[in-house]
C-alpha cells in the first residue's frame, strides 16, 4: 500500500473539517478571530451558547464556584447539583435528574435506564429502542447506533444491536413501533443534525399514544432542541405531550460540558448505586454553569421575547423565500432554524462568513441559523439586510 497520508503540521486527528477561522474572544452575539476581526455568531457553538458569549451571569456563579472547589467526586454531596437538579424538576414534568458530561452520554444514560426499566418491570423480553431514520443521537458506540444515518455507521460494524430504525413523520409505520419486544423510542422533536426537520404535531399525538397504550417509554432528545432554543425551556411544551425521559446538554451550561437525563420517578428508580455512574458528571463547575443559565432562561418574559424575536425572524425569512428561488423552504421552531436552498449550503456559508456572519449547515443543502437567544432584533435585522443584500447580488440582473 502506498502511503497516501498527507504530512500535516496539526497533531490532533482529523476527526473535523475546520473552517479556515480561529476564534480567540466572544462577547455577546459577536466573536473575534485571531486577527482582530468580528462576527456575528449565528452557529453559537452549534445551539450551545444559548445566552450568548461569556454571558456575565454564568461568569459570575463560575467565578464564585471557581474560588472554593472544582472536583469532589459523586460520593459527596454536591450543592449546585442538587440545586440545579431542583431546578431542572421545578421546570419541568420530570421528577429527578442524572448528570453527565455530554448529549452522548445523555443518551446513553436513556438507554440504559430504557433497558433496566423493561426488567424491572417484568419485561425481559423488551430488549429493543425505536429511533427514526436521519436522527442523530450522539457518536459513542451505543448512540451511533441509536442514531439512524449510515453514513455515520460507515466503518463501525458490527453496531450495538437493538435499534430499529422507522420513518420520520411517519404515520403508517407506527404500527411497527410495538412489537412485542419494544421498551422505548427515542427521537428528536426537530431533526437538528439530520437537517431540521421538525416532528408533526399529528405524527407526535400518535406516537405518544402507542407508547402509553404499551407501556412503552416516550423519550426525548433534547440536546439541541432544549434549553430555550425553540421559545420555550424545552420543545415537547409546544408540542402538548407527557414524555418519560428527556436528555439536554448543549445549552444547558452555556458553553460549559454538562449532560443531563431527566426522567419521571417510576423511571428513575431503576438506576440504583452501582447501576450507572460518572466521573466528572454534575461536577461542582459545570453544575454552578447550569445553576445560572437555567435561573437566567427561566426569568420573567425571557423567553416570550425569544418567540417575538423568533416569529419576527420568521417572516423576515419567508419574504426572503418568496421573492428568491434560491430558497426552497423556511422550516424549524424558534431559534433553531433551517433554510433550505437548491445550492451547497457549504457556499452561503463561505459568503456569509465573509460577511462577517457565521451560520452553519444541516445536510448538504440546509443553512442551519442559530442565533444566540440574547440576540437583539437590531443584530437579527443586521443578519436579515446582509443576506438580502448577498441573495440579490448573486441573482445578478434577473430579480
Ligand atoms: C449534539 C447532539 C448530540 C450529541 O451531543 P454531544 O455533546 O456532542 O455528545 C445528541 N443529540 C442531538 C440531538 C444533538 O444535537
Amino acid at each position: 500500500m502506498p502511503n497516501t497520508v498527507e504530512t500535516n503540521e496539526t497533531k490532533i486527528m482529523n476527526t473535523y473539517k475546520r473552517f479556515p477561522l480561529t476564534l480567540v474572544r466572544g462577547k455577546g452575539s459577536n466573536v473575534w478571530d485571531d486577527e482582530g476581526k468580528k462576527y456575528l455568531d449565528y452557529s453559537s457553538g452549534i445551539a450551545t451558547c444559548n445566552l450568548g458569549h461569556v454571558p456575565s451571569m454564568v461568569k459570575e456563579k463560575i467565578n464564585e464556584q471557581f474560588e472554593s472547589l472544582w472536583h469532589c467526586s459523586n460520593l459527596y454531596h454536591i450543592p449546585n447539583q442538587e440545586k440545579l437538579a431542583s431546578l431542572l424538576t421545578k421546570n419541568s414534568l420530570f421528577d429527578q435528574v442524572f448528570f453527565c458530561n455530554s448529549g452522548a452520554e445523555a443518551n446513553e444514560a436513556a438507554i440504559k435506564i430504557a433497558k433496566k426499566y423493561a426488567k424491572d418491570q417484568g419485561n425481559p423480553e423488551r430488549v429493543e429502542i425505536v429511533t427514526f431514520k436521519q436522527s442523530f443521537h450522539g457518536r459513542t458506540g451505543i448512540t451511533m447506533a441509536a442514531t439512524g444515518q449510515e453514513k455515520i455507521h460507515q466503518g463501525f460494524t458490527p453496531l450495538t444491536p437493538g435499534f430499529r430504525y422507522l420513518p420520520y413523520n411517519d404515520v403508517a409505520t407506527l404500527k411497527e413501533v410495538n412489537n412485542g419486544k419494544t421498551t422505548a423510542v427515542l427521537l428528536e422533536l426537530i431533526q437538528g443534525e439530520g437537517g431540521v426537520f421538525p416532528a408533526t404535531k399529528n405524527w407526535i399525538k400518535e406516537l405518544e399514544k402507542v407508547c402509553k397504550e404499551n407501556d412503552i417509554l416516550l423519550m426525548l432528545d433534547e440536546v439541541q432542541t432544549g434549553m430555550g432554543r425553540t421559545g420555550t425551556l424545552f420543545a415537547h411544551e409546544q408540542y402538548g405531550i407527557e414524555p418519560d425521559v428527556i436528555t439536554l446538554a448543549k445549552g444547558l451550561g452555556s458553553g460549559f460540558p454538562i449532560g443531563a437525563m431527566l426522567a419521571k420517578a417510576s423511571v428513575a428508580q431503576s438506576f440504583q448505586p452501582g447501576t450507572h455512574g460518572s466521573t466528572f458528571g454534575g461536577n461542582p463547575m459545570s453544575t454552578s454553569a447550569g445553576v445560572a443559565t437555567v435561573e437566567f432562561l427561566t426569568q420573567n418574559d425571557f423567553l416570550a421575547e425569544v418567540q417575538e424575536k423568533s416569529a419576527w425572524l420568521r417572516v423576515e425569512l419567508e419574504k426572503l423565500e418568496q421573492s428568491h428561488q434560491v430558497i426552497e423552504e423556511v422550516r424549524g421552531l424558534g431559534l433553531l432554524i433551517g433554510i433550505q436552498l437548491c445550492e451547497e449550503a457549504g457556499t452561503w456559508i463561505n459568503r456569509l462568513r465573509n460577511q462577517g456572519i457565521l451560520v452553519l449547515a444541516a445536510g448538504a443543502n440546509v443553512l442551519r441559523v442559530l442565533p444566540p437567544l440574547t440576540t437583539t432584533k437590531d443584530e437579527l435585522e443586521y443578519f436579515v439586510e446582509v443576506f438580502q443584500g448577498l441573495l440579490s447580488e448573486t441573482e445578478g440582473m434577473t430579480s
